[in-house]
Parts: structure tokens; sequence; C-alpha cells
């Protein structure tokens, strides 16, 4: 296909403004660039090779802005500075990188500033396939991985000269998608989805969806009404390929050639890195109502990493693990992947090790790699990321900062892909694989015993919990509501301190529970509900309505400080109770807010978790019932 012709049609599919058009556009587009010149069946290996005549798996990645799939830890590192450089060049003598910057300021995006030079007279020529210098998808594909694997000294202008020669071959509109796919900005409005959805379009729904290579070549995918033939399923046997594989073009190819069968045939491979599975923010409450029995995990409060070994892999001899430097392409020893898929292995060479001494069988592993202290405790964040992906330095690094790899997922054990099996099936094949590395994982059916694992969390020095669905399977890239992550802090409170009662046994000297109130004298609606306000339990003054009390996440220092600054302040005591004029404002963490008749402000804070004093707030500034109603949801 001329890459003239591939830039047209892209032109067309960015004027779409439907889904479902833009959807068949690419569908279209996708039919005729593997029908084209595609391969006469058989070997479809083409999908990875570098010189395959096959166009399909190139305007795949090309279309969604990228040169080598997502798993390819190969990039062509041109930025925005070098293209504005190699489109002056081409644009002529007299235009200068700051002319293209001044007008890329005017235009606000690449394409359209490389479209609008004139590039040595070529215009025209090479969009009407004249033969003559026209560029091909292959041979720009072709280029395009020649520049990235430029490297070393004077490998910033050799990539110059390339793209300034590519440019110089372009029309307008060849220039555009060119100028945006270095930079990996298409601006087709074609996202994964889409891609996705034109594949089970163009490849599984004619002729009753092929189970095997069958397209013939010579036919052409004529999208003619607009809606979309492509049952669900096609599109769900395709995303599963995609997840497997995390290769678009090779999908398409494998679409094409042999349906559905050749795609359910994919599976995981050791080296290839998959996209995380992702969570999304949910209440232990949330986590009970909608899985029943939930595994809880410790949040780990560090940098996601998946584990890929093959200890006996074809390398030439043995399994060595090649941590140390090197070239670092062969598949040596476990390979690191960070969350966005970059190959961190050199970075973190403690976890190699503890990989290539302990794994015995081929591995997937996720899981999180946190910074510790000389006694195993974690350390902030921050203290990881000057380990991550560091590529100087490394041994002395590794002195300075001590990792530790926390193992939660297993994705595929000994050949078994595990990707659709339970959490708790996969689980078991990681304590298997990886005992002493493997995440401790309770499983707790109701909130008071998920709240007690994450205190235990927070005490470690963790960032929180995650709560899981231990029947749900392993879905990459996907953050859906299988995975909840539960971290504290997402909104505090900021209370007065009315009441509190004195502790018991070693800590009699010491008040233990507080009682928390919030203003309440906003307006008539803020009245406190008097009739809870007449209960024993509500010490509330006038202005006030209490919402809970207190007595989790206070060390022994900070409860002496509570107790000698409150102390004075107490107005009325009766047994272990005592009430406080209002003086100390505190901010409270909790899981969620509920209605409930045991506080006057009507409201009861689910597992308040004391964060600290507001030294920097008075009573005036503590929060007022209206914003409690809010947080509630109520208004
Ligand atoms: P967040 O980055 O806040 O969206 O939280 C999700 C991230 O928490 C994941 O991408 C992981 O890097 C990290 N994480 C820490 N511990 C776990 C765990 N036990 N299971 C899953 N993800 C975890």
């Amino acid at each position: 296909m001329e890459f003239a012709a591939l830039a047209e049609r892209a032109e067309r599919v960015a004027a779409n403004d439907g889904d479902i058009e833009t959807t068949l556009a690419v569908a279209a587009l996708l039919a005729d660039a593997g029908a084209a010149d595609g391969p006469d069946g058989g070997e479809d290996d083409s999908a990875e090779g570098d010189e395959s005549a096959d166009d399909l798996p190139v305007v795949v990645r090309f279309l969604l802005g990228r040169v080598f799939p997502a798993h390819d830890t190969r990039t062509l590192d041109v930025g925005p500075a070098l293209c504005r450089e190699a489109i002056a060049r081409a644009a002529g003598q007299n235009v200068s990188a700051a002319d293209v910057e001044d007008r890329l300021a005017e235009r606000g995006e690449i394409g359209a500033v490389a479209a609008a030079y004139d590039f040595g007279g070529q215009r025209g020529l090479a969009a009407f396939g004249s033969g003559r210098d026209a560029l091909t998808v292959a041979e720009l594909d072709a280029e395009l991985r020649d520049l990235a694997a430029a490297s070393g000294e004077g490998s910033e202008s050799r990539k110059r000269d390339a793209l300034f020669g590519l440019f110089t071959r372009c029309s307008p509109s060849e220039a555009a998608f060119l100028a945006r796919l270095v930079l990996g900005e298409m601006r087709l409005g074609v996202g994964e989805g889409t891609v996705r959805d034109a594949v089970a379009e163009a490849f599984l729904v004619r002729d009753g969806e092929p189970e095997s290579a069958d397209v013939d070549s010579g036919e052409a995918f004529e999208p003619d009404a607009a809606e979309l033939a492509a049952p669900e399923d096609a599109v769900a046997a395709v995303e599963r390929a995609l997840q497997v594989t995390n290769d678009y073009g090779r999908v398409a190819v494998r679409a094409r050639d042999e349906g559905r069968a050749g795609l359910r045939a994919e599976s995981l491979r050791v080296g290839r890195p998959v996209q995380a599975m992702l969570a999304q923010a949910g209440t232990a409450t949330d986590a009970v109502d909608a899985f029943g029995e939930v595994a809880v995990e410790t949040k780990f409060d560090g940098a996601r990493v998946q584990v890929h070994y093959e200890p006996d892999g074809d390398a030439p001899d043995g399994d060595a693990p090649d941590a140390g430097g090197g070239d670092g392409d062969d598949a040596l020893g476990p390979r690191l992947y960070s969350r966005n898929m970059d190959d961190v292995t050199e970075a973190l060479p403690e976890i190699v090790e503890h990989v290539a001494e302990r794994v015995d069988a081929p591995v997937i592993l996720d899981g999180e790699v946190v910074a510790v202290d000389d006694e195993g405790d974690p350390l902030p964040f921050q203290e990881v990321l000057r380990r991550f992906r560091r590529k100087h330095d490394v041994d002395r690094m590794r002195e300075a900062v001590s990792l530790r790899f926390h193992a939660f997922d297993c994705l595929h054990a000994d050949g078994d892909d595990l990707l659709d099996r339970s959490l708790r099936e996969r689980h078991d094949r990681l304590r298997g694989v990886l005992p002493d590395a493997a995440a401790d994982l309770t499983l707790a059916d109701d909130p008071e015993a998920i709240a007690a694992e994450e205190r235990a969390a927070l005490d470690a020095g963790h960032e929180g919990v995650m709560l899981k669905n231990p029947e749900a399977a392993y879905t990459p890239g996907d953050r859906g509501r299988d995975w909840l992550k539960r971290k504290p802090d997402v909104e505090t409170l900021d209370a007065v301190v009315v009441g509190a009662e004195w502790g018991e046994g070693r800590r009699a000297e010491l008040f233990g529970t507080f009682l928390l109130a919030v203003r309440a004298e906003d307006d008539a609606r803020d009245a406190p509900d008097r009739d809870a306000a007449d209960r024993d339990d509500d010490l509330a003054p006038a202005g006030y309505a209490t919402v809970g009390k207190v007595a989790t996440g206070i060390t022994d220092e900070a409860l002496a400080d509570l107790t000698e600054r409150l102390e004075p302040h107490v107005v009325d005591e009766t047994g272990t109770t005592v009430a406080f004029d209002p003086e100390l404002v505190v901010e409270v963490g909790y899981e969620e807010i509920q209605t409930s008749p045991t506080y006057s402000a009507g409201y009861a804070l689910r597992f308040p978790r004391f964060v600290g004093v507001r030294e920097d707030k008075g009573v005036d500034d503590a929060d007022s019932l209206a914003r409690v109603r809010r947080l509630a949801g109520d208004e």
C-alpha cells in the first residue's frame, strides 16, 4: 500500500464524526490494507517480522500512533524539537526550527504545521503514485525501525537526517501523518477500542465468519449500512487475543488469516509483557456487597512490576541472570517490566536474583516493588523511584536503597495460562512458584474484619488495602470493579473534640475514645436532632452536632498529648465519660458517612481514624453539618 493512500484514507477516517462511522471506515481501511498485498496464507509470523510484505499489521499500528507493538520496549525516541528541526530542513533554506515553532503556537498541532509546508516540490507526485519516489507503507515502516535502532554518539543527528529525508518525500497529507506518527499523536479519533471493533468487523463477520484462512484477497469490504455487524462475541474474541498478545497488528493478521480459531490459539508468552490489571476506588462495604467474600491484600506503596522468567529458555547456555548490564536483548534470566511495559530489569538486580534463585518453571508474575529500611519496613514511594528506571550507578544505589518484591498475582505458571482462572487459583499457583514473595491474601466477609486488615496494613506502614473479587479472572488493562483500592484519607473531616472516655488498664490515665462534632449553627436546618441529643452519649454543646467517636490511629504519644491539652477543658464528668468546651480541632479519616440515629448530626462516620490535630484551625474553622451532608451524598 502506498503511504499516500493510507494518509488520505486516514484523513477521511478523521472526518467522520460518529463512532460507528469511524469504526466502519477503519474496518474498510484494514480490509483493504490486509487484502492489497497480504501473504497468500500460511506462515503469519510476519506480525512480528521486520521485512514483511504484509501491510496490515503496520497500518494497524500506525493508526494507533505506533511503530512497534505496545509490548515491544523499542521506541522511536523522537522528541518534538527533533521533529520540528526535520520539518524546518525539509521545508527549505529559509525556514528555521523557530519558524516551525511559531506556526505550531498558532495552529496548536504539528500535523497541520507539517502539511502547510511545501516539501521540495514533491507535492502531488508521490500522492498519485507516479512511481517516482513514492513512499510505501512498508518502506516507511522499515525506515522508522532503522531510525529507532540508531543509538550512541551522533544518533540524534542521524535520526534528524533520516526524518528530514522522509519529509522531503511527503505530500501534505503524508507529512501531517508522519509528523503525528513520530510523535505518537495521531488525532484521528481512532482509539484502541475502535481498532478492536474494526478488526472484528473487517475479518470476523463476512461470509459467516471465516474459521480459517479463507478470506479471498480480491474481495473488497464494503460498509454499506451505518451499523456494525460484528456480534459481541466476535469483539470479545478480538479483545481476548489483544489481552494476551498486547499487539494489535498481530491480532489483526490472525483474525484475517485464521478467524476466531486463530484468535483462540493466541496465548501469553514469557518475555512479552501484558497490560496490568487496574483497580477502582471502593469501600469495604462496596466490596462485601459486590463479592460476598472479599480477598483482602495489602496495598503496597511502590512501583508495579511484571516478572517474566523462563528458567530453561532457549538461550544458548543455561539460565544465568543477565542482570548487570549487557545489551539486554537476549532473554536470559528474569525480565522485569514496569506498568508502562518499559524494561526495568537492569535497574533492579536484586529482584532478578531473587526470582532466578527460587523459580524453576516458566512464570509471569505481577507485583509491586517497594523500598524498605534496614528493618524491612516500607519506605515512601519516592524512595523506589530513586531505583526504578536507573541506568547508571545501579550498584551504588543498591547499597543506598534496599528493595523488596511483593508478588500478588500469577498470570502464567509452567505452561499454563492463568488469566481465565479465579484469583483464588492464581494465588495458589503464586504461592507454589514463589512462596517467600507471595503477598498474603486474607478472605473476609464483613467490613469490620476488612477494617482490621486495613489498620494492620497501615500500622505496618503500607498504603492501605486492595479488595479483590476472589472469583474474578485477570483482565489485562482493565480498570474494572473486580479490584477495589481502599486508601484512607481520600477525604477527611475536621471535627471538634467535644467529649472523651477515659482509657482502661495501662491507659486509665489517658483519654481513649474521643467524641467528635461538627458545626451546626449555620442555618435552621442545621439544628441538631434534639431527640438524639438527649441521649447519654451525646454531649454536644449548643451549635454542634456529634458525628462519631474515634479511637483508632492514635499513637501513645498523641494520646498523651491530647489528654494533656484537653483535660483543662473538661466541663462535665459522668462515670468515665467527660464533656469538653469546644477547643480542639482534629482531622479524621473514615470509610464512609452513613445516616444514623446514634449521633445528633443524624450521621455517623464509619471506621473513623485519627489523622492528627489541626493546629492551624480554630473551632470556627471546623467542618459543618452541611459538609457532612454533602460528603454523605445527601446534597
Ligand atoms: P493506584 O496507583 O492508586 O491506582 O493503585 C493501584 C496500584 O496499586 C496498582 O497499579 C499497583 O501498582 C499497586 N498495588 C499495590 N499493592 C497491590 C496489590 N496487592 N494488588 C494490586 N495492586 C497493588
